[in-house]
């Protein structure tokens, strides 16, 4: 069955500051802020649609909920849909589609998907783009593949991807801000909607996150499961001195703690550490995981599936199944065709720990389907629909569509 057309839309939806969406973020998140009001936030420079944080060097972020979603049509007429996350510039990810994955892609045969991937990765690989923009376009039309092909042979993509190791998902919510009563709160009403797991997305001094961590575990209990973002704050003997206070408030895992290039630091920092250490949301190949592996930079690895494809993420699963290293898959400010994929991988994966989930932003991407697709108490529920097993309204989705850049 034939690909015929190649679509890529780049999303830009207004985000509601009260129910932050992008659970990626990290420091602006307490509910009552809002973009560039007098607070306790660390100074931030306006730079339009983006900003960063003023006071060291950070990721750039938008104030929109930004990404591509990814539109194949086959010669049966099956549509199917895909994510590549995007969360800033979505132009540059639709262009790469529009002008590089697109021609290679259109005549192939959907069932030739992994082989699609392949050409698609090793035509720009001598000019050294084996990450970044063209990894994730390549991610998110192999992920709208993976949803034609189970929509022709009308099965959910997890039975395509290995089967169905489990009925459900279990997941954590994102949660951040400055204020330790107030994110201690957020943690209480995510635990109110069902969820056993909450994760901080923090980027405080060492005293500033030992003090949030110890209030949302004093008001939340000891049979929540609570992990930790540092967002990349320390170097690596911070991170250990950091670490070992965080061990008397059972930290689930300690995310992110340093410059992940930094390969010898995250190996220093595994092994001194009980608490397990989270790593990876932005590597986007099994070739980059080879050497992470087998020294055993991180505890558990964190593929996001709208930057890695399911291709990628499955080969990625894989190989960390071989060092018994679990596999927790980012999702972060993806969309929900992000949502959904990653729900399909974590099904099919038999080394898959817990999902990450934003239930304050789930309505809020969600405005482009045709039928909510929601967790119930902290959970997805594996179902037998189809491919990715949601449905967009492409005249909601029309609605999104950014302007052109150029
Ligand atoms: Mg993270």
């Amino acid at each position: 069955m034939k690909i015929v057309d190649v679509k890529a839309y780049p999303i830009r939806i207004e985000n509601n500051p009260s129910e932050s969406s992008s659970s990626d973020k990290g420091k602006e998140q307490d509910s009552d802020q809002s973009f560039g009001g007098e607070s306790d936030r660390p100074p931030i420079k306006d730079l339009g649609d983006h900003y960063i944080d003023k006071t060291n060097y950070t990721s750039i972020y938008s104030k929109f909920h930004q990404t591509t979603v990814v539109k194949v049509e086959t010669s049966d007429g099956i549509i199917g849909w895909g994510e590549s996350q995007s969360p800033v510039s979505p132009n540059t990810t639709a262009t790469i589609i529009k002008d590089l994955v697109n021609p290679l892609t259109i005549n192939a045969d959907i069932f030739d998907v992994e082989a699609i991937w392949n050409k698609n990765f090793t035509a720009m690989k001598e000019r050294g783009h084996y990450t970044g923009f063209y990894i994730d376009a390549i991610s998110g039309v192999d992920i709208a593949i993976w949803d034609a092909i189970g929509k022709t042979l009308k099965l959910p993509t997890h039975k395509l991807l290995g089967g169905r190791h489990r009925d459900s998902i279990k997941l954590y919510n994102g949660i951040g801000g400055r204020d330790p009563k107030k994110v201690a709160d957020m943690a209480l009403s995510s635990i109110a909607k069902g969820y056993k797991a909450v994760k901080l997305h923090l980027r405080e001094n060492m005293e500033g996150t030992i003090e949030i961590v110890s209030e949302v575990r004093k008001a939340i209990g000891d049979d929540i499961d609570l992990m930790l973002d540092v967002h990349m704050m320390f170097n690596t003997h911070e991170a250990i001195r950091l670490g070992r206070q965080l061990e008397k408030f059972n930290v689930y895992w300690l995310e992110a703690p340093s410059d992940p290039n930094d390969i010898p630091g995250q190996i220093k920092i595994c092994q001194a550490l009980d608490i397990p250490i989270a790593n990876g949301e932005w590597t986007r190949t099994k070739f980059e995981m080879r050497e992470i592996f087998e020294k055993r930079a991180y505890d558990i690895s964190m593929p996001d599936i709208a930057r890695t494809g399911l291709t990628g993420a499955k080969q990625i699963a894989s190989i960390a199944d071989l060092y018994n290293i679990p596999v927790a898959p980012h999702v972060g400010g993806g969309g929900i065709l992000s949502v959904a994929a990653t729900v399909q991988f974590s099904i099919a994966t038999p080394n898959f720990l817990i999902m990450e989930h934003s239930e304050q932003g789930n309505k809020m991407k969600s405005q482009y389907l045709s039928h909510p697709f929601e967790a119930e108490n902290g959970e997805f529920t594996a179902t037998d629909k189809p491919g990715l097993g949601i449905e967009i309204d492409e005249n909601a989705l029309q609605s999104f569509i950014a302007k052109p850049s150029l």
